[in-house]
């Protein structure tokens, strides 16, 4: 017999989690169904920026928000939801394992970062490669930083970086800077900034922590740059794909 909710829940990163903790307090039939638990929060060594908590790791703060869940009596499944159809009393959720029925659904699917593509950008993930500028640019206070990217992303994350970093080489494929331009002209003005136009990392290197890009331009030139981290602002992609049917979604997701 198929499973029937009141309420389920389609990840369990910060998002899904803490609705959990709300809908499990209304005492409703409520489900979560996540790939894994925490989300992005596994990729976050040193969790700085979270109230109520300091020095935290990301997986140590998803535990502690699965206790809060379960602790009201919730339930976790682990499975990948493939598709959600709506019914005439709500929604059939279709997962790899098994079928659902639920009146409610909320999604909190997050999304992932774009990355270079380069074969050792793993092994040097949070050891001075980084995706998110926001969350971890003030580790690099006084040091030498890159920052690669795309559009407003890109000059975003450039500012923020020459309020703390010795120097940011600011990498970009094209000519011109995107995004808006009163950003990009106080980006212009910063004295640490350095504009590398035209270019594209083509290798990472480093022992146990990232030392050195190289960068080559399109004609060919390739010039090795000393950093302690590297930035990727690349954009995000969105997996809404079980649901397009039934939302109306943009580029983004
Ligand atoms: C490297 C890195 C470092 C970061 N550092 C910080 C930081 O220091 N401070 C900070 O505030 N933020 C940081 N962030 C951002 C923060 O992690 C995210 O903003 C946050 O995790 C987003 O929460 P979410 O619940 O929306 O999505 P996610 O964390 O992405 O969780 C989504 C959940 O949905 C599940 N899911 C997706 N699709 C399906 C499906 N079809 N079926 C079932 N389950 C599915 C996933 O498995 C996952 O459990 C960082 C992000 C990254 C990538």
């Amino acid at each position: 017999m198929v499973q029937q909710y009141d309420v389920t829940i389609v990840g369990a990163g910060p998002a899904g989690l803490s609705a959990g903790i709300f809908v499990a307090r209304q005492k409703t039939p409520y489900l979560i169904i996540s790939k894994d638990l925490g989300g992005q929060m596994n990729l976050i060594p040193k969790l700085e920026n979270y109230p109520g908590t300091i020095m935290s790791s990301g997986s140590l703060l998803a535990k502690t928000l699965e206790s809060q869940y379960l602790a009201f009596g919730g339930e976790i499944t682990y499975d990948i939801v493939e598709n959600i159809d709506e019914t005439e009393e709500g929604f059939k959720i279709k997962t790899v394992r098994t079928e659902y029925f639920s009146k409610a659904i909320i999604l909190a699917p997050g999304k992932v970062p774009n990355n270079l593509g380069l074969a050792n950008e793993s092994m040097f993930a949070n050891r001075g490669i980084h995706y998110c500028t926001k969350c971890d640019a003030p580790f690099y206070q006084g040091r030498s930083t890159a920052v690669v990217g795309v559009g407003g992303y890109l000059v975003e994350a450039g500012i923020l970086l020459s309020r703390m970093a010795a120097k940011v080489y600011l990498i970009y494929k094209g000519g011109k800077l995107g995004g808006d331009q009163d950003m990009i002209t106080s980006l212009e003005k910063k004295e640490n900034v350095e504009l590398v136009p035209h270019s594209n990392i083509k290798a990472i290197n480093g022992s146990n922590t990232l030392q050195e890009i190289i960068v080559e331009d399109s004609l060919g030139h390739q010039r090795t740059i000393p950093v302690a981290a590297l930035f990727i602002e690349m954009g995000f992609k969105i997996n809404l794909d079980f649901v397009k049917h039934l939302v109306k979604l943009n580029q983004k997701g």
